[in-house]
């Protein structure tokens, strides 16, 4: 685990250990924000803070003290950590009642105990509620932390007894200082990385793992020569289908369409992909605001009512008709 802040927590981990200091620091904090944005790492840096023995003065954990030798093992008795069982998505209430369970709570070591649920929505209605009463009736020294990317779909009463606080997106130039340092990419990459990952820079390093750049370099290619009407619809859509869901052909599709929006009404260069750059210049805002309608039409149906080599040849149809000027 790095030890280091992520630049764009520090404002929410000064203002935490403020808290901390001062003796107010909320039983319970719900970490929301999208999927990459860091909040996992953060919760256990602070979950790390209130169990050490001797923090810097910045808060963070020495490292060195039995307590964070204890963590880094994995198997700190205050620190519990409720993520669904593998091959599962679900927090079951069997789960959460053993972790609010009195003996749960008796054993210790020092005056905090952190629990982490990740993610909280994970959690159904009944295990929601098995966690409620522990919420409204705090355990002295006990930090709860709920992460979620989609904290909207917690029960209102879960909510209400948080404290929350919303994790955003860095901006672009810190995120790209971030993934250059932290990941192995070549000039350029991490900026068409990031906008790969929706602005979301943990989320990078699994795209690299998984070729998602040169994955995506081809796919690209093959809109251009759809638009360029080099290439035909048909042998494009079902070469695609073979690789791909077509609800990950939908959101590539639909990050373009937005990509050369974007570059349209702010006229600024769109680096990190040229060929959409080019294919921006040409583009009528009013007929590309139908066709995204249209495609988040698609991504609203039921896959079950379509068929997937006809829903995406209708929507390259249409790109191609919108790239050449034609309504
Ligand atoms: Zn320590």
């Amino acid at each position: 685990m790095t030890t280091d802040l992520l630049p764009w927590h520090l404002d929410t981990w000064d203002y935490l250990q403020q808290t901390l200091h001062q003796g107010r620091l909320p039983h319970a904090l719900l970490l929301s924000g999208t999927q990459g944005v860091g909040k996992a790492g953060f919760a256990r840096q602070l979950a790390a803070s209130l169990l050490c023995e001797q923090p810097q003065t910045t808060g963070l954990a020495c490292g060195k003290c039995r307590q964070c030798l204890l963590l880094a093992a994995g198997n700190h008795p205050d620190l519990r950590m409720l993520v669904p069982e593998e091959g599962k998505t679900q927090i079951g209430i069997g789960a959460v009642r053993e972790l609010v369970a009195g003996n749960a709570l008796s054993v210790g070591e020092g005056a905090h105990r952190v629990f982490i649920i990740d993610p909280a929505d994970a959690m159904g209605r009944a295990a929601a509620n098995a966690l409620l009463k522990t919420l409204e009736e705090p355990i002295q020294g006990t930090l709860i932390i709920l992460l979620s990317a989609k904290a909207d779909r917690l029960p209102i009463t879960l909510r209400s007894r948080c404290q929350c606080l919303r994790f955003s997106l860095p901006v672009e130039q810190d995120a790209v200082v971030w993934v250059e340092s932290n990941v192995q990419v070549l000039p350029g990459q991490a900026v068409q990385l990031l906008r790969l990952a929706n602005g979301a820079p943990l989320r990078v390093p699994a795209l690299v793992e998984n070729g998602e750049l040169e994955r995506h370099s081809r796919l690209l290619e093959d809109f251009v020569a759809i638009t360029a009407r080099q290439a035909s619809v048909v042998p494009v859509s079902e070469a695609w289908l073979k690789g791909y869901e077509l609800s990950s052909l939908l959101r590539y599709l639909d990050s373009w369409m937005m990509a050369m929006i974007r570059q349209k009404m702010t006229c600024q260069s769109e680096d990190a992909f040229p060929p959409l750059q080019t294919l921006s210049e040409q583009l009528d805002l009013k007929l590309a605001y139908q066709l995204l309608d249209k495609l988040h039409d698609i991504q609203r149906m039921s896959i079950n009512n379509l068929n997937p080599q006809l829903a995406l040849e209708s929507i390259l149809l249409e790109c191609s008709r919108i790239a050449n000027g034609e309504s």
